[in-house]
């Protein structure tokens, strides 16, 4: 029998998850019957994708068994199974796909955050149970294996007997210690309770052999206890459920069950689309950036179900780059379910549920805007960046589905603004929407160029991200308003004209010329400007690149 050591960050989890103080030691149950049903999940969409393997629905299911004497809990699925290598892979490090990987060091000191919020998988048996058994037979395998381990002395793997395919788990449940009972575990009111609260949607049925109390056949006054099969949970998938039945904390159970994110979700949208194309979706807008979000690591997609089993885990083509945020599911009827990725890209279902997940979302985020704006300044500020990389990658091209969901810090209100807002408030003969570049809302409002076009009553808009000029070039204009920086050479606004054209006379020109020699090619020209208060100077831009894009452009490697 081999014994073999857990890895380094498993062993820290283990340890914390044993010596966790936690009150809700409960979701143990939720990992691992998220973690059959998922198992199950797989079975089933390989006995639909693979001819040799038959079709028996019935099949699948969950059981749960508590043996009080014994101070045993089992779980048995009929799902795909491990083999030698994957238990070993699976079991004996860190969930691959698991919380722990992407927290900080720091974060994992107090364990009671990431255990609550998010699960921690398998390894969560451990808080119960100072045993755990897994016997599993995999469905590429003819022999079936026996993982053991205590939680702290490392894991064994070995041959075992199972005649079918799929995974029983043994968890052998604490003793009970002064401060802390376990017995909980193995009552099964308690049991079923657990399973209601955070398993209901799982879509396999869940079964439990439970006592009832009915009246003896023999004689109907008199009651005895039976055992009776029960399923436990309600097996509607969320998504199908109507959503006047859900509560705002369903959603956000879903969210955390499915690990889309770590944090809350910040809205969620729940569409059933019945007409040219059937499809049932629950998409959420996180709450916080993911901390890979821009970068090459971070993946878009929705999860993809087939008549509700599960064919992609990603589905790229569900979502625009723009809102490439936005996780969740969909589930139609309308797909193939042995269709490969490539002939999904071509797929005309496909990209029709695209598109209108797009409009939805789209929609969503601008009644968000418009009644909630302290819910979207949030949301804007976490995402934001994305939705003007949206407006900038595309040359213009998404204009329409955009334009309306940017916000810019605006000089005059102090705050975050949008296009149309700005708009409404023009002066009349305004004909250009102002704005102005820099590192800080605070550096922008001191330049001399924003001083002069701010001391004229004119609204600026305040750009102090790389991206935003960029993107305003790309949308030319809104509303049909051309945008303007404040630091461009002609500006459109009423000066005293003569006067600058005296200050420019052949006197003046002298001395300009001298300066234009000794600044030596690094200026066009030299010129006086009304455009000055209380400045002696300031660089303007002649022509379409603005000096802040000049500064961007040079930092960018070639
Ligand atoms: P996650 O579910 O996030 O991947 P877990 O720690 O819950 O992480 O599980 C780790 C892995 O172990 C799963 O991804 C799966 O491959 C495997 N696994 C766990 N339980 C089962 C099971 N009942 N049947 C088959 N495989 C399982
Ligand atoms: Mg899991």
């Amino acid at each position: 029998m081999e014994k073999k050591q857990f890895q380094a960050e498993s062993k820290r989890l283990l340890e914390m998850m044993v010596n966790s103080i936690y009150s809700q030691k409960e979701i143990f149950l939720r990992e691992l019957i998220s973690n059959a049903s998922d198992a199950i999940d797989k079975m089933y969409y390989r006995s639909l994708t693979d001819d040799s393997l038959s079709f028996e629905k019935d099949r699948y299911a969950i059981y749960v068994e508590a043996d009080k004497d014994n101070r045993k809990l089992v779980m048995k699925d009929t799902g795909i199974g491990m083999t030698k290598e994957e238990l070993e892979a699976n079991l004996g490090t860190i969930a691959k796909s698991g919380s722990l990987a992407f927290k900080k060091e720091t974060e994992i000191e107090d364990g009671h955050d990431i255990i609550g919020q998010f699960g921690v998988g398998f390894y969560a048996a451990f808080m119960v149970a100072d045993k755990v058994t897994v016997i599993t037979r995999s469905i590429d395998s003819d022999q079936a294996y026996k993982w053991e381990s205590d939680g702290t002395d490392g894991y064994t793997i070995e041959p075992a007997e199972k005649e079918d395919v799929g995974t029983v788990i043994t968890l052998h449940i604490k003793e009970n210690t002064d401060d802390e009972s376990y017995d909980e575990y193995l009552e099964e009111y308690r049991i079923k309770a657990i399973i209601k609260k955070y398993s209901d949607f799982i879509r396999y049925p869940i079964k439990m052999n439970v006592t009832v109390s009915k009246p003896k056949e023999d004689n109907e006054d008199e009651y005895a206890e039976y055992q009776e099969e029960q399923t436990i949970n309600s097996m509607v998938p969320i998504w199908r459920k109507n959503k006047s039945e859900l509560k705002d904390s369903d959603y956000e159970q879903f969210y955390q069950d499915k690990r889309y994110g770590f944090d809350k979700p910040l809205e969620h949208i729940h569409v059933s689309v019945d007409g040219a194309i059937r499809y049932n979706a629950i998409l959420f807008i996180p709450e916080h950036t993911p901390f890979d979000y821009y970068s090459k690591e971070y993946e878009k997609g929705l999860e993809l179900y087939a008549n509700g089993v599960l064919i992609m885990e990603k589905c790229a083509e569900l979502l625009p780059d723009y809102f490439s945020f936005v996780k969740g599911m969909v589930d139609s009827e309308d797909l193939s379910l042995n269709i490969s990725r490539e002939m999904l890209q071509h797929d005309r279902q496909l990209k029709l549920i695209a598109k209108n997940i797009k409009s939805k979302i789209k929609s969503q985020l601008k009644t968000m805007l418009k009644k909630e704006p302290d819910k979207y300044e949030k949301f804007y500020k976490a995402f934001g960046r994305q939705l003007k990389f949206g407006v900038y990658n595309d040359f213009g091209a998404n204009k329409d589905d955009l334009q309306d969901l940017l916000l810019f810090y605006s000089s005059t209100e102090k705050k975050l603004v949008s296009l149309s807002d700005y708009v409404s408030r023009m002066k009349e003969g305004q004909t250009y929407i102002y704005y102005a570049t820099g590192e800080s809302n605070e550096r922008i409002a001191k330049l001399p160029q924003t001083e002069m076009v701010a001391d004229q009553g004119y609204e600026i808009l305040y750009f102090t991200e790389d991206v935003d000029e960029f993107a305003i070039k790309m949308l030319r204009s809104y509303d049909e308003k051309e945008f303007m920086s404040v630091s461009s050479a002609d500006l459109d606004i009423e000066t005293d004209e003569k006067q600058e054209e005296e200050t420019n006379s052949e006197e003046n020109k002298k001395l300009f010329e001298k300066m234009k020699s000794i600044l030596d090619g690094k200026v066009k020209d030299v010129r006086t400007s009304k455009r000055l208060k209380s400045h002696p100077v300031f660089l303007a831009a002649d022509g379409e690149i603005t000096l802040e894009m000049e500064k961007v452009l040079q930092a960018m490697p070639d």
